[in-house]
C-alpha cells in the first residue's frame, strides 16, 4: 500500500495542475470574445479609413489567439498526475505543468503587446474613435482578469501593456482631462493587478481544500480496504477485489488460504509486538512469491489469502503452495521469533460467488491443518462432499434434536483387567437422512455453528441422567456414566451449573457421574478452571481423554483436575505388535500409579490387545473387543442378561 502523500510539495504540485486546468478552460471561453472584440475594432478602423493598419493588427491579434488556443489543446503530461504517483514521475509531471504555465504567460504577453498597438488605430487615443477603443481596451482587460483567476501572471501579462499604452498615449497627448484619464487608467491597472493576485490566492486555497479533502477521502477508503499492520488488503478489500475479478466470467480464479502454524506461541512467548513484526514479515514474504496479477490479503489474525488468475501463470497451484510454505518456514533474519509454519487450503474449482470460493478453500485449509503442519490441501470432490455434509448437518440439526433424531449410545468400560463392567461412556449418535451416521465430532461442530451447543449438551446430559436413574432402579449403583465434553462446550457454557443442577434435581449422586475432557480444554484454562473445580469438588469424576494423542503434559493433568486418564486408542490398538506403544502405555500406567490416577486404555480391539494390556497390569479398559457402543435399551438388556446368567 503506497501512502497517500499529504506533504506540502505534493499538494503544491496538485494545485499547479488545477491552475493549469482552469487556465486552459477559461482561455477557451475567453478567446472567442477576444477575437470578436478584435474584429469589431478592425471594422471601426476600416470605417475610419485605417483599413490596412486595422487588418494587419487583426492578423497579429488572431495569430496570438490561435497560439493560445494551440497551447490550450497541447498535450501535457502533468495534467494526468495523481497523488500516489511515484516521486520521479510526479516531478516530471510538475515540470511539464510549470513549462505550460510559462508558455501561457509568454503568449498572454504577446497578445497584450498586440492589444497595446491598438493605439495606432486611433491616433494615440486622440481621434474620434478613441472612446470606442478605450472602452474596448478596458473591457477586454477586465474580462482577462475575470477569466484569469487561477494564475495571476497570465492576466497580468496580458493587461499591463495595453493599459500602459493607453495611459502613455493620453499623457503624451496632454491636457488636463487626458492627464486625469491617464491617471485613472493607471489606477485601474493597479486595481486589476491586485485583483489578479487576490483571485489566485482564493483559487489556490479552494484547490488546496479540494485536494486535501480528496486525499482524506482516499486515505479513508484505503484504511477501509487495507490492513493497517501489513498494508495488504483486509477482508473487506479482498472481498471487493475478489468479487470484481469473479464478475469477469472469462477468469478462472485460484484461491489459497494460508494459516500460520505456531503463531499463537510467538504471541505467547515473545509478546504481541513481536507477533506484529512476524505478521509484517510474513506479509512481505507472501507478496514476494505472489504470481503475476495476484493479490494478497490478511483476512484476520494469522490468516492470509492469495487470489490469482489461474490462466496467468504456468505454475501449478500446489507448487505455488509449496513455495509459500517454504517462504514462511525460513528463519527470521533480523529478529528471533522461532520458526513458523503454514497450512494452506487451495481452491481452483469454479465458484458462483466469492463466499463460495472462500468456503471451499476454507474446507481445504481445515483438512490441511488436520493433516499436520506445513501441509497444503486441494479442494476436490471428497472435500465438497464433506462440506455439503457439514452444511446439511448445520441446517438439519435443530429439527433432529426436536424430533428425536439424536440418540445417545453407551459403551461399557471394564475394570479388573477387562473382567467387570464399571462404567458406561455416553456417545452421541445421529443418522442423517442423506449422509448417514454423522461422526460425533462433526455433530458437535455443527451444533456450534448452528448455535445449538447448549441444547445438544443438555440433551446428552438428560440421556446420561436417564441411564443412571434406570441403573439405580435396577440396583446397579456400582456403575457410573461418563459424558464427553468438548473444549468449546467447556469454555462457552456454564457446564458446572447445568450438570450439578440437573444431577441435584433428579437425585443422581455426582459421584456416579463423570466428564471426559481433552487436553485442548487447557488451552483456555482461565475460562474453564472454576467450572472444573466446581464439578470436581461436588464429586464428579474428571477424566482426561485421548491421553497420548497430543502433548500429554503433566501440567494439563494438574490444571484440569483430572482423576483419571484415558490412553488414546492410537496407542492401544495393535499394542501387542508394537514395542514402542507398549513402552508408552507402560509409562502412562506408571505415571498414573505415581500420581494416584486411574488409567483406562481405550481401543481394545483384539484378544491380543487385551492380553498385552493385562500383561502390563492395566486395570481399566474399553474397546470393540470388550463391548461396542450400543443404544441404551441394548446395554440394559445386556446387563439384565449378565445378571440372569
Ligand atoms: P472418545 O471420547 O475418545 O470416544 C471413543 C471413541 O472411540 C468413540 O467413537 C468409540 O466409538 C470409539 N471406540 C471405542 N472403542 C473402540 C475400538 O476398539 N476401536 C476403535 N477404532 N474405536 C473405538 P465415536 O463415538 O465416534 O466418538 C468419537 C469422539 O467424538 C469421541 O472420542 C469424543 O471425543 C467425541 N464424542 C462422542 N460423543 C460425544 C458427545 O456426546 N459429546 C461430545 N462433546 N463429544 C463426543
Ligand atoms: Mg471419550
Ligand atoms: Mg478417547
Amino acid at each position: 500500500m503506497r501512502p497517500i502523500p499529504s506533504d506540502s510539495s505534493s499538494l503544491d504540485r496538485l494545485i499547479r495542475r488545477d491552475q493549469l486546468e482552469a487556465v486552459r478552460k477559461s482561455l477557451q471561453q475567453a478567446i472567442p470574445i477576444n477575437i470578436a472584440l478584435g474584429f469589431t475594432g478592425t471594422l471601426v478602423a476600416i470605417q475610419a479609413g485605417q483599413g490596412r493598419a486595422g487588418c494587419i493588427w487583426f492578423a497579429a491579434s488572431t495569430a496570438a489567439n490561435f497560439l493560445r488556443i494551440g497551447l490550450c489543446r497541447a498535450p501535457c503530461l502533468g495534467l494526468a498526475q495523481t497523488p500516489d504517483m511515484p516521486p520521479d514521475a510526479a516531478a516530471a509531471a510538475a515540470r511539464s505543468v510549470d513549462q505550460h504555465l510559462r508558455l501561457f504567460v509568454a503568449a498572454a504577453l504577446f497578445s497584450g503587446c498586440v492589444w497595446a498597438f491598438l493605439s495606432l488605430l486611433c491616433g494615440g487615443y486622440t481621434s474620434a474613435q478613441a472612446l470606442f477603443y478605450l472602452t474596448v481596451t478596458c473591457g477586454i482587460t477586465a474580462g482577462a482578469v475575470t477569466h484569469g483567476i487561477a494564475y495571476a501572471r497570465i492576466p497580468s501579462a496580458f493587461i499591463t501593456l495595453p493599459l500602459l499604452s493607453v495611459a502613455g498615449c493620453l499623457l503624451y497627448a496632454g491636457g488636463f482631462d487626458r492627464n486625469c484619464l491617464a491617471f485613472a487608467v493607471l489606477l485601474y491597472l493597479l486595481a486589476l493587478l491586485r485583483n489578479t493576485t487576490a483571485s489566485e490566492t482564493v483559487f489556490c486555497q479552494a484547490s488546496r481544500l479540494k485536494n486535501e479533502a480528496r486525499a482524506v477521502a482516499k486515505e479513508m477508503q484505503t484504511r477501509a480496504t487495507h490492513d493497517n499492520l501489513t498494508g495488504l488488503l483486509n477482508r473487506a478489500g479482498f472481498v471487493e477485489v475478489g468479487e470484481a475479478r469473479l464478475a469477469r466470467t472469462d477468469r478462472r480464479l485460484c484461491l489459497l488460504l494460508v494459516d500460520l502454524d505456531g503463531f499463537k506461541s510467538v504471541n505467547d512467548v515473545y509478546g504481541h509486538k513481536m507477533g506484529d513484526r512476524v505478521l509484517r514479515e510474513v506479509a512481505s514474504r507472501l507478496e514476494a512469491v505472489l504470481p503475476p496479477g495476484g493479490c494478497a490479503a490478511r483476512l484476520g489474525g494469522d490468516e492470509f489469502a492469495i487470489l490469482h488468475d489461474a490462466g496467468e501463470t504456468d505454475e501449478a497451484p500446489t507448487d505455488l503452495a509449496a513455495r509459500l510454505i517454504h517462504a514462511v518456514a525460513q528463519p527470521f533474519e533480523s529478529f528471533d521469533a522461532g520458526r513458523l509454519g503454514a497450512s494452506i487450503g487451495i481452491c481452483t474449482d469454479p465458484a458462483e460467488s466469492l463466499t463460495q470460493l472462500l468456503s471451499y478453500a476454507d474446507e481445504a485449509l481445515y483438512a490441511a491443518k488436520k493433516a499436520g503442519q506445513n501441509r497444503f490441501c486441494l479442494f476436490g470432490n471428497r472435500l465438497r462432499a464433506r462440506l455439503e455434509m457439514r452444511r446439511d448437518c448445520e441446517r438439519d440439526l435443530s429439527h433432529a434434536l426436536a424430533e428425536g433424531g439424536l440418540e445417545v449410545w453407551f459403551q461399557p468400560i471394564y475394570g479388573a483387567g477387562g473382567r467387570t463392567m464399571t462404567s458406561l461412556e455416553a456417545l452421541v449418535r445421529w443418522q442423517h437422512p442423506v449422509h448417514g451416521w454423522i461422526p460425533p465430532g462433526d455433530l458437535i461442530a455443527a451444533a456450534a455453528m448452528a448455535g445449538l451447543t447448549e441444547s445438544v449438551l443438555r440433551f446428552i446430559l438428560e440421556q446420561c441422567c436417564g441411564m443412571l436413574l434406570t441403573l439405580q432402579d435396577r440396583g446397579r449403583i456400582d456403575l457410573s456414566v461418563a459424558m464427553n465434553i468438548s473444549p468449546r462446550e467447556m469454555a462457552q457454557i456454564a457446564v458446572d451449573e447445568i450438570v450439578l443442577q440437573r444431577l441435584h434435581a433428579l437425585g443422581v449422586p455426582p459421584t456416579s457421574f463423570e466428564i471426559e475432557i481433552t487436553e485442548e480444554t487447557a488451552l483456555d484454562i482461565e475460562a474453564v478452571r472454576d467450572k472444573l473445580t466446581a464439578v470436581s469438588r461436588a464429586g464428579v469424576r474428571v477424566t482426561l481423554d485421548d491421553f497420548g494423542a497430543g502433548y500429554s503434559s503433566l501440567a494439563s493433568l494438574r490444571q484440569l483436575c483430572a482423576d483419571r486418564v484415558k490412553i488414546d486408542r492410537g496407542l492401544v490398538t495393535g499394542l501387542a505388535e508394537s514395542d514402542d506403544a507398549r513402552g508408552l502405555v507402560q509409562t502412562v500406567l506408571s505415571l498414573g500409579a505415581a500420581l494416584n490416577l486411574e488409567v483406562v486404555a481405550e481401543g481394545v480391539e483384539t484378544p491380543k490387545d487385551l492380553a498385552a494390556l493385562q500383561a502390563l497390569g492395566c486395570i481399566f479398559m474399553q474397546g470393540y473387543h470388550l463391548g461396542r457402543p450400543a443404544p441404551a435399551a441394548e446395554i440394559l438388556a445386556m446387563l439384565s442378561a449378565v445378571r440372569a446368567a
